[in-house]
């Protein structure tokens, strides 16, 4: 144990370490060594490894001080030798600053604390040794504050409680006539930190530790803790941030930027963070220390002269007065500035990305304290990547890896106005079901919205849960929220396909549909009332929150077309109406991978010709409403068919249940029973001979068309004769005829003899023929470990993962959210198994399946059309799992395909 490194030392251009250490000297520990290496200016100071963070969870406190005190104690001497200083030191001495950084950074989540060192004696030694009385008791009461509230837990006692160190202040200010910090004297903070530390040994019943070694051991720990503090945890389970990782700590020689005005602090950005825009932009103070910038007790002003003239237009600042009061660290320290512009530009050279980073100036000298590739939006993540590219920057690949396929989607959807939201009254969460965001007056019934729609209002669509008959509703309304119901539920499923935000299965709504309100809590909204959807984190929002419309630059084309060229996988659409098609090709589907033909039913009246159908008491009956249908579903394939030009149209047939087509109420079923000419109560006995306790499980998939071939006839029909009118029109088409939840060999054989006869007949009819193919949902486990079988029959299998989730994991798709959260919490599931494929269970069949299939039928074409097909990870164990190509709600396309490039890029790599 004893030689394994557990300290990496830095400064004065030496390291230890490199920035390619991340996993164990975490990304700032790695880059404060990178950035020694290629000559910048960096405090000194030393690396305790993200290794020793894991030890402390398993030797405890003790233990893992006493496994690193002598590294620890031989990296500070080389510090004390490069600063000139003495840590402990009563005459002079060196303070230290001691931060977190993960391998990730984790912006806010953990801790730090600047000025380690400071106690009595030294305060005093740094008062004399900077001539400035002021700067020392300032830093040490800056220092006992952090200390206090990190270490020593000096945090409120309650929510309505003052932060005890604030409330010290605070009275100060009072007692003193002060409004500002800057106006305390050397003499006032003296009395301050005597104040502060009394308050911690009345608190703790410990006193304020003055030695150095105890303050810095004590830091250190605390930093090992924060990580698995409360928000930290939370980050990382939002993130899928494994907790194994641990965090380094940073232990760095202060430099201080408070130290009069000749010193600073700042933050920068390389490249514009929400645009993108290739231009240097960032923040500094005067006379301020580190988290001062952040912290937005003073206004910060701009480095640059070009931002800060873009800054003082947007706030109505004349160019005199911003010069006077507000100007750049440009012009006010340009020879520092041009240093800092150097040395900027050399980091994203060298680390060839966007930096982020960190600076003080102390005494006019310039001190580089962080670099890290800078968080940013989806449209600047897209414009850098492309520019970078063009810039000779980077090469096409680490273009296309640079953009975070999830990001995608904030470029593709209306988004809110981010000044408009911030200050929006956030009433519930959901689950984000669909991105984008809408906003809207509330209804509570589909034909409400519809209606609304028609007489020119925007509305959301607020139900318990949606079926298939809110389907125009929903589609009138501008989005939807639900009570209930998971990612896969028939809203958030629906609502993707139509790129319509939505957010399910808020359940501290209660919905009163005989009072037309909603409840949260013990806020009331009626019909009529305003609300604002965010379906990117499921947020509810009082009132109407403006939105802005997506704009999808060049640059987007540009990726996409990259994305092409290096993926394996092909990427189609789950798509049911010609309208979703097209915007799934001008998203670039290479086809459909799923077109539920169910769908089609609920548009216009042939909702009656179904119900028709369904409540026909014989065959021939039910022959006479499929004819009615036969016209309607044949002009929907024609469309479909024509806009993907050729490329694979895979049709399935009827899927659902029949009872989620009849009408439920007495009002419709009077109605429908006037229309079809039979009495109430014979409509009121179908219905009720349809209703199944477990309908998932009942009677529907194939188990339709095998109990009522005419069904399958007649659709195959309309595939059939759709495809050659098409053909007719010198329009290719490739048909695909998909056979949904089959189980069993033989029921695909049925279906297949249904479908061959039907098309040979078609083709007698007419003396002509087109190609053909006939597969099936693999969605039920006994069809992924019989798949051999299977394949006798099937031409091609699409994974139903939705199903396929449902029925291997036992959970229902539509209840999951009544434990999910739960079992989030207790870390029994790392996920939502329905957003995000269960490798080890479902995966494991389908890599099966696809072995066994392949094994009879060579090369067998496989895809998925679960909801999974449009999930990055999901994409990606679908890449190694040997599918030809996923298939996802037209939204979702373009990330499917930035996916697919990603799984086939890390591969090589
Ligand atoms: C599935 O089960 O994965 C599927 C695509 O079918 P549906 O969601 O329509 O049941
Ligand atoms: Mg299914």
């Amino acid at each position: 144990m004893s030689n394994v490194k557990r300290v990496y030392s830095f400064g004065n251009k030496k390291a230890e370490g490199n920035g390619k250490m991340k996993e164990l000297l975490g990304g700032k520990g790695a880059n404060l060594a990178e950035m020694n290496l290629i000559g910048i200016p960096v405090p000194a100071g030393f690396t305790i490894t993200t290794e020793v963070c894991t030890e402390f969870y398993t030797h405890g406190k003790d233990g893992v001080i006493a496994m690193i005190k002598p590294d620890v104690e031989k990296a500070m001497k080389e510090v004390e030798a490069q600063m000139g200083m003495e840590f402990g030191s009563t005459t002079n001495p060196l303070l230290m600053s001691v931060r977190s950084g993960a391998r990730v950074s984790m912006p806010g989540m953990m801790d730090t604390i600047l000025n380690l060192g400071m106690n009595d004696q030294a305060v005093e030694a740094v008062a004399k040794r900077s001539g400035n009385p002021r700067f020392a008791w300032d830093s040490y009461r800056r220092f006992v504050q952090m200390y206090g509230d990190v270490v020593l837990g000096m945090k409120p006692q309650s929510k309505e409680d003052h932060d005890p160190f604030e409330e010290i202040i605070d009275e100060m200010k009072a007692a003193k006539g002060i409004v500002n910090d800057t106006e305390f004297t050397a003499d006032d903070l003296k009395e301050m930190v005597a104040r502060f530390k009394a308050a911690v040994t009345k608190q703790t019943g410990k006193d304020f530790p003055n030695d150095p070694w105890e303050q810095l051991w004590g830091a250190v720990c605390a930093v090992f803790e924060s990580w698995m503090n409360e928000r930290a945890i939370l980050y990382r389970q939002m993130h899928k941030y494994p907790a194994e990782w641990g965090t380094a700590v940073n232990v760095q020689a202060m430099v201080f930027g408070n130290m009069g005005d000749n010193s600073a602090t700042g933050v920068a950005f390389t490249r514009d963070a929400a645009t993108g825009e290739n231009i240097f932009n960032g923040e500094y103070l005067v006379n301020a220390q580190g988290e001062d910038v952040v912290a937005g007790i003073r206004t910060p002003q701009q480095i640059t002269i070009e931002g800060s003239r873009r800054w003082a237009k947007l706030q109505g600042i004349g160019e005199e007065e911003r010069k006077a009061k507000y100007p750049s660290l440009e012009e006010v320290m340009p020879a520092v500035y041009k240093e800092l512009d150097e040395i900027q530009n050399h980091l994203e050279t060298y680390f060839k990305d966007m930096q982020d980073i960190e600076f003080t100036i102390q005494d006019g000298k310039l001190w580089m304290l962080q670099t890290r590739s800078g968080k940013r939006t989806g449209e600047a993540m897209v414009r850098m990547a492309m520019e970078m590219l063009s810039e000779g920057l980077i090469d096409e690949k680490t273009a296309v890896l640079r953009v975070e396929p999830a990001k995608l989607d904030e470029l593709l959807h209306p988004v809110f106005d981010k000044e408009a939201v911030a200050k929006a009254k956030v009433l519930t969460k959901g689950l984000p079901a669909s991105p984008g965001a809408a906003t809207g007056q509330i209804v509570f019934f589909a034909d409400d919205a519809e209606a609304w729609k028609e007489n020119g209002k925007e509305t959301i669509l607020v139900r318990i849960e949606t079926s298939p008959e809110d389907l125009k509703g929903m589609n009138a309304a501008n989005g939807i929220l639900t009570a209930r119901g998971g990612m896969t539920s028939h809203a958030a499923v629906v609502a993707r396909g139509m790129g319509k935000c939505c957010v399910s299965g808020a359940g501290a709504i209660q919905v009163d549909y005989k009072a037309r309100t909603m409840t949260i809590g013990d806020v009331v909204l009626k019909e009529g009332d305003w609300i604002s959807l965010n379906g990117s984190t499921g947020e509810v929002y009082e009132g109407k929150v403006a939105t802005q419309a997506a704009d999808l630059s060049g640059d987007f084309g540009k990726l996409m077309d990259l994305a092409n060229k290096y993926a394996h996988l092909k990427v189609r659409a789950n798509a049911d109406t010609p309208r979703d098609a097209k915007q799934a090709f001008a998203f670039g589907a290479q086809g459909i991978g799923l077109c539920r033909t169910e769908h089609m039913f609920f548009e216009g009246d042939r909702i009656k010709a179904v119900r028709e159908m369904i409540l026909a008491d014989d065959e021939q009956g039910r022959r006479k409403a499929l004819a009615k249908l036969l016209p309607i579903q044949r002009g929907d394939f024609e469309g479909l068919f024509e806009v993907m030009e050729g490329n694979p149209v895979t049709v399935r047939l009827l899927d659902p249940p029949l009872h989620e087509f009849v009408p439920h109420f007495e009002k419709e079923q009077r109605e429908l029973a006037a229309e079809m000419g039979v009495s109430y109560e014979k409509i009121k006995e179908k219905v009720e001979a349809l209703a199944e306790v477990n309908p998932m499980l009942g009677h529907r998939g194939c188990r339709l068309g095998n109990t009522y071939p005419e069904i399958t006839e007649m659709q195959t029909r309309a595939i059939i004769e759709a495809a050659m009118n098409v053909k007719k029109k010198g329009i290719p088409v490739h048909v695909e005829i998909m056979v949904p939840l089959v189980g069993n060999h033989k029921e695909l054989k049925y279906q297949k003899k249904v479908i061959d006869a039907t098309a040979n007949e078609v083709f007698a009819e007419r003396n002509d023929k087109i190609d053909y193919l006939i597969g099936t949902m693999i969605e039920v486990p006994r069809a992924a470990v019989t798949a051999n079988e299977i394949a006798e029959v099937a031409q091609f299998f699409s994974f139903g993962t939705n199903d396929l989730t449902q029925m291997t994991l036992g959970f229902s798709r539509d209840d999951i959210g009544k434990f999910l959260p739960e079992y989030l919490k207790k870390g029994i599931l790392k996920q939502d198994p329905f957003q995000i494929l269960d490798v080890k269970g479902v995966g494991q069949l389908i890599r099966e399946a696809v072995f066994k299939g392949r094994g009879v039928r060579e090369g067998l074409k496989c895809g998925i059309c679960g909801e999974h097909g449009g999930e990055p990870s999901s994409v990606e164990f679908c890449h190694y799992a040997g599918l030809n190509y996923v298939s996802c709600s037209p939204f979702r396309v373009p990330i499917a395909r930035l996916a697919a490039a990603h799984a086939a890029l890390k591969q090589e790599k």
